[in-house]
């Protein structure tokens, strides 16, 4: 048994909170390694230690493995927890965590590089023939043959960075035409964001959903699925709203495509938690990925199941966590989870930056808020901007979506815009609410955003009904700062819509 008495924890915002819950439920202590700016959020006020590792620059903090390491250890940290994004899925920063005697909180740092890595992981699992989408991950890389193997796959072609991730360095060939620029531009930017030119070429399916299943493999090795999340409402690339499980899988598709996740992490020899990504086209399934480490959609699949992955995490690592074999695990219910981010959905999603005034998240049964920032805190154009998760529960899927309405639309988040109004047209889209949407559901019907049809004087009707139901915590400049931001209505997500 591995001893852990404090945890490092290599990451920001809500999911640091998270891995703080997590740790403080067990008993350890928690150290934060964050950047300058980071010391306005609450993972800063929750963690027992924190360390500053660096300036606000990611590459200078949050991607430097030696500035993490060195932290850690001066912090008398014996587990590191990377969270996700940043440096969680970094074979290197595994290995030298290992070196350096910490216990890293996710799988080992071979399993990362066979599973992580999109092209060792595709070879891995043509070798024991488990569904690929056609395409190719050969080593030549030059244009003339690439544009051959596009040819040979038949458009339309994805090509993306090997090296990628988060949904970004793909492009899409529709015309022979465009093939060469986009194979080009595909590398340069490759390069350019992940250190790389390399691609790889992947027949693009146009009708697919995206559904992944939930790996664990606990201390003994032996691995078991979690369970299936839906995660086909993206935007570039990128999910925003993700479900457990998904309202699109027959008993039969599930119990396939379990096997088939199961069978990859056990070839990667998988401990802890990971995610096989797959997409899903006519009842064809096909390997998209691995994620070796937790996804931000994790609580979906916490609702449903009635666990925590996170402490499960921490088990493992500590070597304390094994599955009994004769346990059943029987998703219940249906939970939503909707990322809201800082931006203004009026103005094409631009991302909103400044001070958070009153930020008010309504209770109520299975109703679970996951965020890094409170009144006070200032959403600076340095991260990502997502702000918060919100999650619900509830018996069946249609409720579940109605209790995200009412919840998004009863929650107020001053200072900056949020996509919440974008959000609440989605879940009520009769496509999403069928359940039949496929990754192209954002392009095809939310291509330009939201249109505001709210009135000035609407707006300052609105402002004055927000500071009687919050008895005036809402400040006159607050308000007026709200309506001076006209023509955007941010903040009509809990009345208009
Ligand atoms: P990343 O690692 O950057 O997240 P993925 O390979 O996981 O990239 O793909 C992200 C998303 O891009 C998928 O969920 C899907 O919507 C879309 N996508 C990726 N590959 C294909 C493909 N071959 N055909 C259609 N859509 C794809």
């Amino acid at each position: 048994m591995k001893q852990i008495r404090r945890v490092a924890i290599a990451n920001r915002g809500e999911v640091a909170v998270r891995i703080i819950r997590a740790c403080e439920e067990l008993g350890l202590e928690t150290v934060l390694l964050h950047s300058d700016v980071d010391i306005q959020s609450r993972a800063y006020r929750l963690a027992t230690k924190t360390i500053c590792i660096g300036p606000a620059a990611t590459a200078l903090s949050y991607l430097n493995i030696e500035a993490n390491i060195n932290g850690a250890l001066a912090a008398g940290a014996d587990a590191v927890h990377p969270g996700f994004g940043f440096l969680s899925e970094n074979a290197d920063f595994a290995q030298q965590c290992e070196k350096a005697g910490l216990v890293f909180v996710g799988p080992t740092s071979a399993a990362i590089r066979k599973l992580g890595d999109k092209v060792s992981f595709k070879n891995l699992a043509k070798k024991a023939g488990l569904p690929l989408i056609p395409g190719y991950d050969g080593e030549d890389q030059s244009v003339s043959g690439l544009l051959k193997e596009v040819e040979k796959i038949g458009l339309p072609v994805i090509v993306k960075a090997a090296a990628g991730g988060g949904g970004r360095g793909m492009k899409l060939i529709r015309e022979m035409s465009e093939a060469k620029d986009l194979i080009e531009s595909a590398q340069r930017e490759s390069q350019s964001a992940f250190g790389s030119t390399q691609v790889f070429l992947e027949k693009y399916l146009e009708r697919a959903k995206h559904i992944e299943f939930q790996i664990f493999g606990d201390c003994t090795g032996h691995v078991v699925h979690l369970f299936d999340r839906e995660c086909s409402v993206q935007r570039r690339h990128q999910k925003i709203i993700e479900e457990a499980t998904s309202p699109s899988l027959t008993d039969d598709l599930r119990r396939r495509m379990g096997e088939v996740a199961c069978t990859i992490a056990a070839l990667g020899k998988y401990t802890n938690a990971g995610t096989v990504e797959f997409l899903l086209q006519d009842d064809e399934f096909y390997l998209l990925e691995v994620n070796t480490r937790l996804q931000v959609e994790h609580p979906v699949t916490e609702e449903v199941l009635g666990i925590d992955l996170v402490k499960m995490q921490i088990l493992t690592a500590q070597e304390k966590f094994i599955f009994s074999t004769n346990e059943i695990r029987i998703p219940r219910g249906h939970a939503i989870e909707c990322r809201v981010y800082a931006e203004d959905p009026f103005m094409g999603g631009v991302p909103s930056t400044g001070l958070l005034g009153t930020v008010s998240w309504p209770e109520g049964p299975r109703r679970r808020y996951e965020y890094g920032f409170e009144a006070g805190d200032t959403i600076t154009s340095n991260y990502d901007p997502m702000i918060a998760k919100v999650i619900v529960w509830d018996e069946n899927r249609p409720r579940a979506i109605q209790k995200m309405v009412r919840t998004l639309k009863d929650s107020v988040i001053f200072g900056v815009h949020t996509n919440i109004p974008y959000l609440i047209q989605i879940l009520n889209h009769p496509e999403f609410q069928s359940g039949k949407m496929t990754t192209r559901f954002i392009e095809t019907y939310f291509a330009e955003g939201l249109k505001s049809d709210l009135t000035e004087d609407q707006i300052k009707k609105w402002a004055q009904e927000v500071n009687k139901n919050l008895k005036g915590s809402v400040t006159e400049s607050n308000s007026l700062s709200l309506v001076s931001n006209l023509p955007s209505p941010w903040g009509s997500h809990w009345r208009a819509v």
